[in-house]
Order: structure tokens, then sequence, then C-alpha cells
């Protein structure tokens, strides 16, 4: 054991403390020791190989390359049944990075042009395109520079003959059995999945911003982790006990007892509030005054469903299917059958017991790009996404209304169709989901005739026209995601602009009631889908404007619930009128706040 270790064996006593700072990325505390997760080394060997040697440099880079290939095909292959989601998509990406000729070939030719050593010419194509990246204004693209480093680390290591270490194995020198945390320059999500099933509980890393791969993977493993760390993994070191605090976007390495106790506090006191929750589970969601609400869930794989069922939801808001198009590995060149789509929406039908699923169609372009599909359009949000994708691939979209409707024949299922805008795209929709019908009534195969279809209210347009929707539609579902995008007019997945995505500006506020009202005087069913209906500080809100149905998270329903328990109608509509009328946002805020002490 290093000498330093012993020193560093006991929390709170010896090293020095000190505090960083930088992006929360997934809620929560966790306490436990570094685990230093060593990047390969970018500082490679440089020489020049003789010219009879070049055709050997090339094979040994070939062979490393290939070699990649191979542990991640095992990586996906091995890919645990609950993984989630992204995890398999984030596999795909590193493929497909690996395959580009920017990757496999141009530093083959460097090696046959400039008779550079295989690291050394790999290296040398990976700074240039990493110069590139750096022009690229969008921060979401600008990001995917970091998994081509992380695609060229595996290859490097693969050159020299290196493996990312283990992580170290508890000890158990300490009272109890001291957790790990991962802290490292960039964690590819590969690498993360790798080091799935160990004991770690936390993710710190240098680099990285809200939307980084490695964060999303994070927060779909619910595990805190605070990204874009700058010096942490050259400051921290293995071994030293580190809190990370994903609530803040802080980490503390080698905290004083009197720190430490105050974290393990609220660390506990976060893990009570949560068991506390649990007892919620069969209480009717009923506000004081004796109003039922129903609390649905969001879920993007059928594998979801137990946990909606646990939180104790009335059914599925919102199947996000478009998850089941993406991620797909080596079958990515081709979209699911209708009959491997039907297996999985009858899977979701039958998990949930007789409770409705309401699957959305597929809402795929944007920061969702199928697998297969060009990602050339300039701004992608405004672009071929969602219906206009769906109504551009007649057959395409006609297959997944087939399957759906075929699922509906066991159990209630609703179909729901994002990112409408204009009369006409309804009218082709319901008259694409007519032919779907028939085609199967031809065939003799069941489903529901009267099978319920909603729009998604999430483009200023369509909340400014409800008439036209009502009109023709059985329920609205409002994806406050999109329509606060695009009523403020950022990017919602650009850092840069995050500041400016406010659900409380008041735009978005009387969008959202008006569609909420205009549900009601038509006696139509109206949810909130979108993060607003999971945001505890928000319920109170969307009930004052008259909500009776939230989708979310299944993880944050309980939360919901406990506020709606505590609701009073009544007082909550008076005040939200109010609120309403507003324009100045310090007001808004205020007043949003204070509906949390009625
Ligand atoms: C939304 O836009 O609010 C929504 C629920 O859909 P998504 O987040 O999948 O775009
Ligand atoms: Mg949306």
């Amino acid at each position: 054991m290093p000498e330093s270790r012993a020193g560093r064996g006991h929390p709170g006593k010896s090293m020095a403390s000190f505090t960083l700072h930088g992006i929360p990325v997934s809620r929560g505390i966790s306490i436990g020791r570094a685990h230093l997760l060593t990047p390969a080394a970018l500082d490679v060997k440089h020489y020049l190989v003789a010219e009879e040697q070049v055709e050997a440099e090339v094979k040994r880079l070939q062979e490393a390359i290939a070699q990649v290939h191979r542990t991640l095909q095992d990586l996906w292959t091995d890919l645990p049944k609950d993984a989630p989601t992204e995890l398999g998509a984030f596999i795909d990406v590193h493929v497909l990075i690996l395959s580009d000729p920017m990757i496999s070939e141009a530093p083959l030719d460097i090696i046959r042009s400039r008779h550079y050593n295989a690291e050394w010419a790999l290296v040398t194509q990976i700074d240039e395109l990493s110069a590139q990246f750096d022009e690229i204004e969008d921060a979401y693209l600008r990001e995917r520079k970091q998994d081509i480093q992380q695609v060229a680390e595996r290859v490097l290591k693969v050159l020299m003959g290196t493996e990312l270490s283990a992580p170290p194995v508890p000890t158990g020198e300490d009272h109890f059995q001291p957790q790990m945390i991962v802290v490292a320059h960039d964690i590819s999500p590969a690498d993360m999945l790798a080091f799935r099933d160990r004991s770690f509980v936390g993710f710190v890393t240098d680099v990285g911003g809200q939307n980084s791969h490695t964060a999303i993977v994070a927060r779909s493993l619910d595990i805190p982790a605070a990204v874009g760390m700058s010096q942490a993994s050259r400051l921290v070191e293995q071994d030293d006990w580190v809190i990370v605090d994903g609530d803040a976007g802080v980490v503390i390495c080698n905290p004083s007892a009197l720190v430490l106790e105050q974290y393990r506090a609220r660390q506990a006191a976060l893990i009570k509030a949560r068991k506390r929750l649990l007892k919620l589970k069969k209480t009717p969601a009923v506000t004081r005054d004796g109003t039922s609400i129903t609390l649905l869930a969001n879920i993007e794989l059928p594998d979801d469903c137990p946990a909606a069922l646990d939180a104790g939801a009335h059914g599925v808001g919102l199947f996000r299917s478009e998850f089941l198009f993406m991620g797909r590995g080596a079958q990515a060149l081709r979209v699911p059958s209708e009959d491997e789509q039907f297996e999985q929406y009858r899977k979701a039908v039958l998990a949930m017991k007789g409770r409705a699923v309401t699957i959305r169609t597929l809402d795929v372009g944007a920061d969702k790009p199928l697998d297969q599909t060009e990602h050339t359009a300039l701004n992608p949000a405004l672009g071929l996404r969602a219906i206009r994708y769906c109504l551009a691939e007649p057959q395409l979209f006609l297959t997944q209304l087939r399957a759906i409707l075929r699922a509906s024949a066991f159990g209630k299922v609703r179909i729901l169709i994002p990112m409408l805008a204009h009369a006409f795209e309804i009218d082709q929709s319901l008259n694409m989901i007519a032919q779907a019908k028939a085609q199967l009534r031809e065939q003799n195969i069941k489903f529901d005739e009267s099978i319920e279809v909603g729009a998604m209210i999430e483009i200023p347009a369509a909340a400014l026209a409800l008439p036209m929707f009502v009109k023709r539609m059985d329920f609205l579902s409002i994806g406050t995601n999109d329509l606060i995008q695009y009523t403020l007019a950022i990017d919602r997945v650009d850092y840069e602009v995050a500041h400016l995505y406010n659900p409380l500006h008041p735009a978005v506020l009387n969008l959202i009631a008006m569609t909420i009202a205009a549900g009601a005087k038509a006696g139509i069913d109206v949810a909130v889908c979108g993060e607003m209906a999971g945001d505890v500080k928000l319920t109170r809100l969307l009930l004052g404007m008259g909500l009776r149905e939230f989708s979310m998270h299944p993880a944050q329903l309980l939360a919901v619930k406990q506020e709606i328990l505590a609701s009073d109608l009544k007082t909550l509509t008076t005040r939200t009128r109010r609120i309403l009328r507003a324009m100045e946002p310090g007001d808004i805020a205020e007043a949003v706040e204070q509906l949390q002490s009625l």
C-alpha cells in the first residue's frame, strides 16, 4: 500500500482540504474515495519509420482499430438488458466515429506520406480534427470532439499495449466499505459502462458540459455528478476522500470532519426524504378540496414500466417511441420492423396491467437523429423532425401506426402526434391512421377501432390556434420542453443560452394556460408531459392553471403527489390568475414561490 494511502485512510483527517466548482449534471450527494481513471497518454512516442517498414506500421494501426471495433461490439453485446437506452446509442456513436475515414484512413495516409509512426500519425490527425471542432459554434456539436478523442484514446491504448486501470478493490480498512467516485479528465460512456457494476457512486470530470454524453449517462444512472471541473484529475489524488454535491456542482476533496458531518447529514436527509415519499405510493392523488389528479409516467422503453408502476403511476402519458429506433448498434442501418415494434408496444401495454399507454409517434430529428440520417440541416430543431419527418416517410409512419394499432388489441392505447403546427398535418396524420386501420381490417387483424388520437402542443403556433386542434383531436399534451425552446427562440441543448431557458417567462405561462383552458372548454383531456410536469416547484402553479394530468419521469412522481396532497385549488386558482396577468419576471418568480407556502 502506498505510504500516502495510510494517511488518507480516514475521512476528515490529515490531508489539506480544497473545493472545486463546476457544472452540476446529476443530482444528489455522494461521499467516497477518489478513483482516478487514467486516460491513455496522449503524449505518445514520435519517430519516423523506414520506407520498408511503412506497410507494417500501417498494418499495426489497422489492427489496433479492428481490435477497438471488436471491443465496442462486445460492449454492445454485453449491454445489460436494463441498461439505459443512451448507453447503446453512445457505443454506436463511437463505432460510427471509428468507421469514419477521417479516423480509419486519414492516419494511414499520414504514415504512408510522412512516415510517422502509428501513434504519431493518429495523434496528428486527431489534433487536426479537434482544431476543426473548436471552430464550430454549436455547443452540442463542439462537445462531440470529446467522443473523437475518447475513440482515439482507445486506439492508442491498444497501440501502446496499455489498458484502463481497473478500480481499486475496497480494502475494508475503515469502519464501513468506502465507495468510489470516479475522477477523470474525461470519461467515455463506454468506459463508464465497464465500471457500471462496480461500487462507484459519483463522477467528476475536468471537461464536459450539461449535454456531454457522460453527463447524460450519469443522469440516466441517477448518480451524483459534476463536470467542467477543469483541474480535478490533476489536483485530486488516488484514494483521496471526496464529496460530490451534484446539486451545486461542487467537489470537496479531503473534507474536514465538520464538513463531512454536514454532508453526511444532508445525504441522510435526502435518503430519508426519498424513503418517506415511498409511503405515498398508494395514496390517491387528491387535492385538499377533493379533486383527483391524474399522474402519468414518461417512459423511453417498455422496461421502464415497472418503475412507473412502483411509483404508482395511473398510466403512461408519454412513451418516447423514438428510443426503439435509436442505439440499435449493429442493426443501426435499418429501422425496427412492424413486428419488432408491435412486440415492444404490446410489452408496455401488458406491463401496465390495464392502465392506458400513450404512445408518441416517432419524434426524431434535432438532438435525436435516426442512426442512418444525414445531419445536414442548418437548424435541425426547425427542420424535418417528428411528424414532419413521418409525413415525408409515409411507409415508415404507416408501419409504426400499424404496430401501435395492433398493440391496442391488448389494452388501452392512445396515439400522440408530436410537433404539429398546421391543420393539414393533423388531417394527413389522421388520414394515415385511417389507412393503417383499413390495412389491418383487410388482414383481419384486431385493434381498438375507437383508439384516441392526441396532439402534442409544443410549437407556439399550435398554442395560438387551439380551435384547429380541439376540433380534430381527442386529447392534448403540452410539451413544455419544446414549447419553451420555440417560444423563446433558444436551442434547448445549447449550454451557452441555457440561462435564457425560463419556464416562468410570461409568454410561456400564458401559452400553457391558454391550452389548458381550451381543452377544458372543449371537454377534452389536457396533460403536460414536458419537464415542467415533474418540477415540484411548479406543481401548484400548474394546478392553479387548471391542469389535472401530469406526466413525468417515474422518479419524480411521488414528490409531485406530495405537493398535490397539500394543495388547495380554490386559493391556487385565484393566485394563478394574478400571476398570468403579471409581466415582470421578478414579480412572477416571487408569486410562484409564494404558492409553496399556501
Ligand atoms: C417536450 O417537448 O416537452 C416533450 C415532452 O418532448 P421531448 O422532450 O421528447 O421533445
Ligand atoms: Mg418535444
